[in-house]
């Protein structure tokens, strides 16, 4: 796979992503079927098998179980080969999840990312918005604790996984790079995506396989056309533990994106 910018950030990245949600956390999820949480083992062989197949994208965050530590431990590699984005105001404990985007809790959970991915920088982290996006970025204190983490050094972009259009507008205004939802039965946040691609920002697609519902091989294919398709584009993050998937959706990459 061929890397692409991720915006003006200077940072490349494979056009799929690898999403970790499955590595460390199996509550309250809305997948298809429930599933057990792979092993080390396994864990170390899906990313071997990214790395080998030309990924270098790994979407994880604080609030996805286990995923963290667990690539603390198991990532293979040189830290530099890969591009870490994980994300900061969703905490997931017992089972529920809570959101916190106070500045003193964007800088402890970034500083404890940092101790669990075993590294000490990120390349980018996002604000796991709850919806209400516009409130977190004008009212609470998380966008300029993001700040001035860029400016220590401690991760090289920061962006907001948001879940409105007026809330992406203003992440592509004020950020560096946007998450945005995309797939071939929503298509709300394309204003998003051109403003994006306008200004030069990093996007990334999540739930472009519609979490997995896009029912079987044809409606991946189909799913994976559409979101390469869209403007702005910088990666397509696409969450699995199946090692088939993974070969199956790298292969479209390369003829599609
Ligand atoms: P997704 O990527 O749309 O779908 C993942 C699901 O699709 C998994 O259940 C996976 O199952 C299945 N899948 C993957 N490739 C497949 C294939 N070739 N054929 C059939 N099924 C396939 O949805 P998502 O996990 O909700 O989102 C992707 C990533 O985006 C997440 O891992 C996460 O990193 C990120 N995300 C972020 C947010 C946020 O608020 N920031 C929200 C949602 C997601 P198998 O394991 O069986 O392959």
């Amino acid at each position: 796979m061929e890397l692409r910018a991720l915006g003006s950030t200077g940072i490349r990245v494979s056009p799929l992503g690898l999403g970790t949600v499955k590595f460390g956390r199996n509550q309250q999820v809305k997948y298809p079927s429930s599933f057990e949480i792979p092993d080390d083992q396994s864990v170390r062989h899906i990313l071997a098998v990214a790395r080998d197949l030309g990924i270098n994208l790994l979407d994880t965050a604080p609030a996805y179980g286990t995923a963290q530590q667990r690539l603390g431990r198991l990532l293979p590699g040189p830290r530099e080969d890969w591009v870490i984005v994980s994300k900061v105001g969703e905490i997931f404990e017992h089972g529920a999840s809570r959101f916190d985007f106070s500045h003193a809790h964007a800088l402890a959970s970034v500083e404890q990312s940092l101790r669990e991915l075993n590294t000490d920088y990120l390349d980018c982290v996002l604000i796991h918005s709850d919806g209400d996006d516009l409130r977190i970025l004008e009212q609470e204190g998380v966008l300029d604790a993001l700040r001035e983490l860029k400016e220590r050094g401690l991760i090289r972009a920061h962006g907001m996984s948001s879940k409105t259009v007026a809330g992406g507008l203003r992440v592509v205004r004020d950020m560096d790079v946007v998450m945005a939802t995309a797939n071939l039965e929503y298509d709300e946040e394309r204003p998003v995506l051109e403003a994006a691609r306008r200004m030069k920002k990093g996007v990334l697609v999540k739930k472009g396989l519609m979490s997995g519902h896009v029912g079987g091989a044809e409606g991946v294919r189909a799913s994976m056309a559409h979101v390469f398709s869209l403007p702005g584009v910088s990666s397509m993050i696409v969450g699995t533990i199946n090692e088939g998937h993974l070969r199956q959706n790298v292969a479209l990459a390369d003829e599609l994106a």
